[in-house]
């Protein structure tokens, strides 16, 4: 029990001006603490935005299937790790990296005219890149196919038949060009290979295309340097748009098919020594 003081003194701080003063001061804390928590979980939104999400939050879409990238033995020559791909509907665009690192990525292959000549100079140079291909493509040179993975490079879906318009399609087609496309090319290899990437034609995403890569276990795959080879530019502009844009983790687009190439693999042979020259090592999109 409270002592006659006591009481008098609690009589006091419940009694005007005390009483304002203390509800004063308990909303400055309650406002205080409710600043903090809101900036705290800001800060908390934007580090899962940059670093990507954690595998609870890219769980998101039902029915993704656990995976990832460090459950497929590496294969081919060493040297550069498989990193781990989450699938998710965040789209790959810079690597997330602050190394000075680069990742090639070239679409629209495999082609017998330009894919091995990529492969050479990759090769000659111990370079590692991502092959975004076509299905039927990869269907009907399934050797090259080989080549790139025995080589320790990774596969990208880039669709069956480069169907632009596949993002504005009804789910289930668009469910079945990915899955036809990512079938294609894993089994084309033995034992077949884990295909982590999805690319959309043109690049021309759409939010259920995302979902529909997420689902059938892939990344999309954006870039942040468009050399722009595919409008045949000239190899000068095409050398020069990389010399000027790319920056640590950027993800760089190229073709080895849909059209003339000679631009392409002449600025690939300058453009690979110059970035190693540069500092830049090489890594796949994560
Ligand atoms: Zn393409």
């Amino acid at each position: 029990m409270l002592t006659p003081r006591q009481r008098v003194i609690l009589r006091q701080i419940l009694s005007p001006p005390y009483i304002y003063r203390w509800a004063g001061l308990l909303t400055t804390v309650a406002l205080m603490t409710g600043v903090t928590i809101v900036v705290l979980s800001d800060v908390g939104a934007r580090q899962v935005l940059a670093t990507g999400p954690a595998p609870a939050v890219a769980a998101a879409p039902a029915g993704l299937p656990a995976r990832s990238g460090a459950d497929a033995p590496a294969r081919g020559m060493p040297g550069m790790a498989r990193p781990a791909i989450t699938p998710s509907l965040l789209t790959v665009t810079d690597t997330s990296t602050e190394r000075p690192a680069v990742a090639l990525t070239f679409d629209d292959g495999p082609t017998p005219q330009y894919t091995p000549e990529v492969l050479d100079i990759l090769a000659e140079n111990g370079v590692k890149a991502t092959f975004c291909m076509i299905g039927n493509q990869a269907l009907a040179h399934r050797d090259i196919v080989a080549r790139v993975v025995a080589e320790g490079h990774r596969l990208c879906d880039h669709t069956m038949t480069h169907d632009a318009t596949v993002g504005a399609n009804a789910q289930d087609l668009m469910s079945e060009q990915l899955h036809r496309s990512r079938g294609s090319l894993s089994t084309v290899i033995d034992p077949p290979e884990t295909i982590d990437y999805f690319r959309a034609p043109e690049g021309r995403w759409s939010p259920e295309l995302d979902q529909v890569a997420a689902q059938t276990g892939m990344r999309p795959l954006g870039w942040s340097v468009d050399t722009l080879d595919w409008t045949q530019p000239g190899t000068g502009a095409i050398v020069a748009s990389v010399q000027q844009s790319t920056h640590p983790g950027a993800v760089v687009l190229f073709h080895d098919g849909g059209g003339p190439r000679e631009q392409t693999i002449e600025a690939v042979r300058q453009l690979v020594p110059w970035l190693k020259d540069q500092g830049y090592e090489f890594v796949f999109p994560s």
